[in-house]
């Protein structure tokens, strides 16, 4: 790479995290914030909702482990991974961790920073981005968006339940985005693991986990019934706010 790409892609970079820090869903609720000389942990960031708004679709039993176990233990794995290796780090917020990776966090920990760091945010991500009484069709300007980019709302549908099912059929799961792509057009991806649609570039709208415990205490091997409950607690207007929030025009 030439040094005007490199600076490109620099550039480009700072752009989606000025970018990306600007999105209401992701500013404030995830980092681990410098106040004044006091250097914070990344905190679990609450349920916007109680346990059990999300049945019949999502139950109590799965929310509580999913948030207060699960989540909670990439919360500490980070805190602990940062405190003991690059307490600088703190200054960061879990976002800009995982799109700077490559400049800021140290060689040894990497690895371990994007699977928990990613943890984290992807978490964050499907939680917030589910609540009661959603579902139904997109809104704002995401309901003329996903008919013209995929057809129709029904084809979107086909599309992520189709990738959904295929990556949770891959060892280790891991996670169904729709996201807006580097060039700003909307793409149904899928990664591995905690990998974060945000170490892409990409802006991540919609997100859904396919590992193993988001769907096993309530469906079993049943993936494709989990799949199809979540179109019905999918918070289109969250999705919306992202998608707007990061528009390039
Ligand atoms: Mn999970």
């Amino acid at each position: 790479m030439n040094n005007d790409a490199k600076n490109r892609r620099v550039l480009c970079r700072r752009r989606f995290i000025k970018e990306l820090g600007a999105a209401s869903a992701l500013g404030g609720v995830l980092n681990a914030r410098l106040l004044g000389s006091d250097v914070k942990p990344f905190a679990l960031a609450p349920l916007p909702y109680p346990y059990e708004a999300l049945e019949p679709y999502i139950n109590k039993a799965t929310m509580q482990m999913h948030h207060d176990r699960i989540c909670a233990v990439y919360v500490n794995n980070l805190n602990k991974l940062v405190a003991e290796h690059a307490p600088y780090l703190f200054r960061q917020k879990v976002e800009e961790l995982l799109a700077v990776e490559l400049y800021a966090i140290p060689e040894e920990i990497r690895d371990s920073v994007r699977e928990n760091g990613g943890g984290v945010l992807n978490h964050t991500l499907f939680f917030d981005g589910m609540a009661p009484e959603a579902g139904g069709a997109p809104v704002g300007e995401l309901a003329q968006a996903i008919p013209n980019t995929f057809g129709s709302f029904e084809k979107w549908k086909e599309r992520f339940t189709a990738v959904a099912l295929k990556q949770a059929g891959t060892a280790g799961g891991g996670w169904v985005w729709l996201v807006r792509d580097d060039v700003g057009k909307l793409e149904v991806t899928s990664t591995s693991n905690q990998d974060s649609a945000t170490a892409n570039m990409w802006v991540p709208l919609v997100a859904l986990d396919v590992c193993e415990h988001a769907y096993k205490l309530q469906y079993h091997t049943h993936v494709a019934d989990y799949v199809a409950a979540f179109y019905n607690v999918v918070n289109w207007s969250e999705a919306n706010k992202r998608f707007t929030a990061h528009r390039e025009d």
